[in-house]
């Protein structure tokens, strides 16, 4: 194949391999990276936003070319019920400002881009490779890789495993466990084209303004999940997801969660009259905390949702991916300047360094969370169908006077038997969150 050895290889040119790949090319040194797409971005699937402030440590003028659709300022939360959703809306025209925060994108455009940076730096990309397993001395120190390819071995003195979800090498490699079905979400996602003054009007947009909504509620038929919708320039990308584990035994299907969210009287009007050209699947990986596998070993390191570094609560991923594979750079081209061999004592370093950044303190921070949601159905049903309830009883002007519609709307959440269980539940959450 190549008979080169590489100071690294980096599997995968999704955020946390280009990420990485990136950080240490453009310090000098030599780079390979290996997709097993035909190109970067075309096996990836996102919302998507993106989180400029993890780029801007990288590519601190990302701004002038990268393919940004819209910035993003409006945020929807919803909690559903089947007629109806309760929100919370955030718009501020501050979030109009010359270096905007978020900002949605289309990924296989984002990643081809930020995979032309790479190079642009110095890394070698080979494409339709996949990487199969890691090579090993002696010692049991990773050396290398073997790919697809023929004459398929290639060496490298630290391998940077940013094969992303699935993290299929570090599994045959028994570097980490085999990902448990309740750890990762199945999500489904599609794009559905619409002219932009189409979007600007419905969404009360101007320019390249954005609205994101993030949802929750009977849409997810009483499994652990949520759904999404953003606006692109000229396109609207609506997805949903839930815990794979869910789904066993019972015969909901992702794409028929997804056409009844699209149906929803809320949802509907808004991509009404759309033509939808893409449709796509994948998994994310929502264990948190405790669901972090050893990230250092002798030889190699873990990086983006290989290492679920996914913050499920607040939707945050590509951030997550992004910084730890430029941590992991960072590290590697540290260790290569000191001449200090990259081993497992070594590599230690990637962790401490991490350990400092907002990526651990959020997964550490939000560690119960995922047990408390597989463990209160009820968030993705009853509740919402209470809270719905109620404010059509509080909102509904019909000659009932306001003390009858209190104590109706505490007799509905009674009645279901809820009253007590809702406010242990929300001790929980308080619990859970802290
Ligand atoms: C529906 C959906 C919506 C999401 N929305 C958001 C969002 O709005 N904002 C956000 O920040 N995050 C979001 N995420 C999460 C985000 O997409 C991920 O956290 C992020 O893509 C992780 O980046 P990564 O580089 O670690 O992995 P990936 O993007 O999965 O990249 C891994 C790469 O490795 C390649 N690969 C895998 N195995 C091999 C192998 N053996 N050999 C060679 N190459 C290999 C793959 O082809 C792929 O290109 C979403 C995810 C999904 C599924």
């Amino acid at each position: 194949m190549i008979e080169d050895r590489f100071d690294a290889i980096v599997v995968g040119a999704g955020p946390s391999g280009n990420a990485a790949a990136y950080t240490m090319a453009k310090e000098g040194l030599k780079v390979l990276q290996l997709e097993r797409g035909e190109y970067p971005g075309s096996k990836n699937v996102q919302g998507a936003i993106l989180y400029a402030n993890a780029l801007e440590k990288i590519i601190p003028d990302f701004r002038d070319d990268a393919p940004l659709e819209r910035h993003v300022i409006e945020q929807r939360i919803w909690t559903m019920d089947d007629s109806s959703y309760v929100g919370m809306h955030y718009r501020s025209n501050d979030f109009n400002e010359e270096q905007p925060n978020r900002y949605t994108i289309i990924r296989a455009q984002f990643d081809k881009w930020f995979s032309r940076k790479v190079r642009e730096a110095g890394a070698i990309l080979l494409c339709e490779t996949t990487v199969k397993e890691l090579l090993r001395d002696s010692h049991g120190r990773v050396i290398g890789v073997r790919t697809d390819r023929a004459d398929g071995t290639v060496f490298a003195d630290v391998v940077v495993l940013a094969e992303g979800v699935n993290g299929l090498v570090g599994e045959r490699s028994g570097l980490r466990p085999v990902v448990s079905s309740d750890s990762v979400a199945l999500a489904v996602k599609e794009m559905h084209f619409l002219p932009r003054e189409v979007i600007e009007a419905r969404f009360n947009l101007q320019g390249n303004e954005g609205v994101v909504i993030e949802a929750m509620g009977t849409i997810t038929a009483g499994m652990t999940g949520t759904a999404f919708l953003y606006t692109n320039q000229e396109s609207i990308s609506v997805g949903i997801g839930c815990i794979v584990s869910d789904f066993e035994g019972t015969d909901q299907t992702p794409y028929g969660l997804l056409e009844a969210f699209k149906s929803h009287p809320t949802i509907k009007p808004l991509l009404e009259g759309s033509e939808c050209k893409e449709y796509a699947a994948h998994l994310i990986p929502e264990g948190g905390y405790s669901a972090i596998p050893e990230l250092y070993g002798d030889g190699w390191v873990v990086v983006g949702d290989a290492g679920q570094f996914v913050n499920a609560v607040h939707r945050e991923g590509s951030n997550l991916a992004m910084t730890t594979g430029r941590i992991a750079g960072e590290t590697i081209t540290w260790l290569k300047r000191r001449r200090d061999a990259p081993t497992k004592a070594n590599l230690s370093e990637y962790k401490r360094r991490l350990d400092a950044t907002f990526v651990m303190k959020d997964m550490k921070k939000y560690r119960k969370i995922p047990q408390f949601l597989h463990g209160t159905k009820q968030v993705f049903g009853l509740y919402p169908q209470l809270i719905s309830q109620a404010a059509q009883t509080w909102f509904r002007v019909d000659g009932t006077d306001k003390r009858s519609k209190e104590k109706e709307i505490l007799r509905s959440f009674r009645k279901a038997r809820t009253l007590p269980g809702l406010v242990g539940d929300a001790f929980k959450l308080v619990r859970a969150w802290r």
